[in-house]
């Protein structure tokens, strides 16, 4: 099953996934709206509404938006579950210090952003594309990178247990110090990637 039919089924199986109401529209409508971003005749208060959210330092769940852009935003100490970000732009936005489980991060574009000192564990970043963003000290257990294409990122001091990496393409890419054990990395394409003082013999190749 290609990628991103794989997806879609998860995202069926674990959201209220409610349409846009646009005709023709395949999107899912931003939560608490009756459309997607695009199709909202009110797009920038949304993006302040969730901005906003994304802010406080709650506890969210179920938060449905995509195809949003997140530009030079302070994410840090966020607490997130079950929520849908899919193919949302993030750039120079700070996650660091948060809790995301079992988000949807896929198909996304995350350039020079931080999720150091995270619990994220059971999200999918699949399909994403990671530029200059950092994962150190990091709890990124049964996370779902397959199919990303990275290039200068840091995953070092983080226990990566169980997480799949598998047909990415990764490009000086750090995984110093990583628990790797049970870490998915076949058909991954690697080039300048460190697995140093890692348990990589425990991983999947
Ligand atoms: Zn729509």
């Amino acid at each position: 099953m290609p990628l991103l039919a794989a997806v879609n089924l998860i995202h069926l199986a674990m959201f209220r996934c409610i349409p846009c109401n646009h005709p023709g529209c395949k999107k899912y409508a931003v939560e608490d709206e009756f459309t997607c971003l695009e199709h909202s005749d009110h797009p920038d208060r949304i993006l302040h509404t969730i901005t906003r959210a994304l802010g406080d330092k709650h506890n969210h769940r179920d938060m449905l938006i995509t195809d949003a852009v997140f530009d030079h935003l302070d994410f840090s100490k966020t607490k997130l579950s079950m929520c849908n970000f899919a193919r949302c732009v993030f750039r120079d936005v700070d996650f660091s210090h948060s809790k995301i489980n079992s988000c949807f991060f896929d198909f996304c574009l995350f350039d020079r952003c931080m999720f150091d000192d995270n619990d994220s564990r059971h999200s999918v970043v699949a399909g994403s594309k990671l530029i200059q963003c950092s994962f150190t000290d990091s709890m990124l257990i049964h996370t779902n990178f397959m199919g990303i294409d990275a290039r200068e990122c840091d995953f070092s001091t983080s226990d990566l247990y169980y997480s799949n990496f598998s047909s990415s393409h990764l490009v000086d890419v750090q995984f110093v110090d990583c628990n790797l054990k049970n870490a998915d990395f076949r058909y991954t394409e690697r080039d300048k990637v460190s697995f140093k003082y890692s348990n990589f013999e425990e991983a999947i190749f």
